[in-house]
């Protein structure tokens, strides 16, 4: 797929690589660079090689307050959190409770259930009205036994902050431990991990235009006894974390971090220009609500509802890089956990979309943000005003066949009725058809059961129709099958001697 066209409001799914970055990573590879292994300590190559690894950790650790031996180097916030978690559980046996948040990222949710497996108790509070979680939920949660309390600081759907400074002192003052995901937050907030008594504090570098695949979790040294290896082998990083050390994206996060510091209040300040610029133009449409408005938040991210009845996220257009939830959210087609833990229904969370602004947002991007959403709901009202209804031509009670459906139309098959639908066209065939990847995401997110079968030309095989027969018997019905015209779709069930 082309980007060229791509106005990118995705920066907290990933960002580019700033191009200082990449010239970084590069001299890192080849053989005329700092190609050695940073562990070979017998010769100049391998020497350069940690010389540059031990920079980047102090420059790691020079954004966030922390000296150089508390950085681990990971592949990523989510394996700085499992470490963190997995980690500290595995070395104290005597505190066995976990608190944590309904807002967290599936890296810490899934660690805590696979946690509560092992015989962890997990308490995850909820959010305020506000959306944020407060001290006192967290003093209230606290108990003898409780270990670790790990929260976010920034969160990834909707942008808020979390008041981490006074968390830290009522965790430590019932003896716990304190971990924050920082994912979201390095390179976008202030972090001193020493002045906000933070203990571990996971980081990502492609979330502050470093790569892909590295990451670290700072370690607070008086607790590192603490925390338990969870990748044996070389004993590298202080016995924490074995494994070759990535010198090109080590030197990369520690230049990103390095950048992050230099321009951080600058970025911030235009970032918040924009972000004023893109809510006053959204809100001006008289039907789009901020999320969480009223909560303490980084200018970066921002998550907006809009209350029209047959609005969907696709409907704003491929040029439009946006996100309907998280990143890791959107593959699994359920609404977000963060957008119902803030008290929207799952109707409401299917017409929400996530903007995240960053370093380089311009002007314009944000005005064709403004114009997408506005097109969007013209559209919607136009329907809306004209009555349009989906056309459907019912084969039998459990199966209806339509011709190439919208995010609205799958909207106003699940008002009828249909708990399933089928695709019969192959992607790509006419130019201005909704993708079957936003026809799964609307009905997903709706909680309808999406199957794509295409068929690639209008004769209709047996293999073709047996697929079809086998696909629809083990769906929930009724079913709804489509293509361009609805004819493909008619003739499968009928080359399936299903009943009418
Ligand atoms: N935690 C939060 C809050 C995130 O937003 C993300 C990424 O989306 C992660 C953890 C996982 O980070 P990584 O991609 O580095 O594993």
């Amino acid at each position: 797929m082309s980007t060229d066209t791509l106005r990118y409001f995705d920066y907290a799914a990933t960002t580019p690589a700033d191009p200082r970055v990449i010239a970084a990573m590069l001299g890192c590879l080849g053989a005329d660079g700092a190609f050695g292994n940073p562990a070979s300590n017998t010769h100049a190559a391998g020497r350069q090689a940690r010389a540059l690894v031990e920079q980047a950790r102090a420059q790691v650790a020079g954004l966030i307050g922390a000296e150089a031996d508390e950085i681990i180097w990971t592949s990523g916030a989510t394996e700085s959190n499992n470490l963190a978690l997995k980690g500290f559980f595995d070395a104290e046996p005597a505190r066995r409770h976990l608190v944590t948040s309904r807002l967290e990222h599936k890296a810490i949710l899934d660690t805590a259930c696979h946690l509560e497996h092992l015989g962890v108790a997990v308490t995850r509070l909820s959010p305020d009205a506000a959306g944020e979680i407060s001290a006192a939920a967290v003093a209230a949660a606290l108990r003898a036994d409780t270990g670790i309390v790990s929260l976010m600081l920034v969160n990834n759907e909707i942008g808020t902050l979390t008041d981490v400074a006074e968390i830290a002192r009522a965790v430590h003052a019932a003896g716990a431990l304190l971990h924050v995901d920082a994912a979201q937050a390095v390179g976008k907030t202030g972090i001193d991990v020493k002045a906000m008594g933070i203990d571990l504090l996971s980081m990502s570098a492609h979330k502050f235009y470093g790569p892909k695949g590295i990451g670290a979790l700072y370690v607070n040294r008086h607790i590192a006894p603490r925390i338990a290896c969870q990748m044996h082998g070389g004993g590298h990083e202080q016995g924490l974390r074995s494994g070759t050390l990535a010198t090109h994206q080590i030197v990369a996060m520690g230049t990103a971090c390095e950048l992050a510091r230099a321009e951080m209040a600058s970025d911030n300040q235009r970032i918040a220009q924009w972000r004023e610029r893109l809510l006053d133009g959204v809100r001006a449409l008289g039907v789009v609500t901020q999320n969480a408005r009223g909560a303490r938040r980084i200018p970066h991210t921002v998550s907006l509802t809009v209350a029209l009845p047959g609005f969907s996220p696709s409907m704003l257009g491929d040029d439009l890089a946006i996100s309907s939830t998280s990143a890791c959210n959107s593959a699994a087609g359920k609404p977000s956990h963060v957008l119902t833990a803030i008290g929207l229904d799952a109707d409401a969370a299917a017409r929400t979309v996530r903007l995240s602004l960053g370093r380089f947002t311009t002007q314009d991007d944000v005005d064709f943000a403004v114009a997408c959403f506005r097109r969007a709901i013209e559209r919607c009202r136009e329907a809306e005003e004209s009555g349009q209804t989906l056309q459907v031509k019912q084969l039998s009670d459990e199966v209806g066949v339509s011709a190439q459906l919208s995010g609205t139309d799958v909207r106003a098959a699940h008002a009828i009725g249909f708990r399933s639908i089928v695709c019969n066209r192959p992607d790509g065939e006419a130019a201005g058809q909704t993708p079957f990847a936003q026809i799964a995401e609307v009905a997903g997110a709706l909680g309808m059961t999406v199957r794509y079968l295409p068929v690639e030309s209008g004769r209709v095989t047996d293999e073709a129709a047996a697929a079809f027969r086998a696909l629809v018997a083990g769906l929930p019905k009724p079913v709804l099958a489509y293509c361009r015209t609805g004819t493909r779709a008619e003739m499968l069930w009928n080359s399936a001697g299903m009943p009418r």
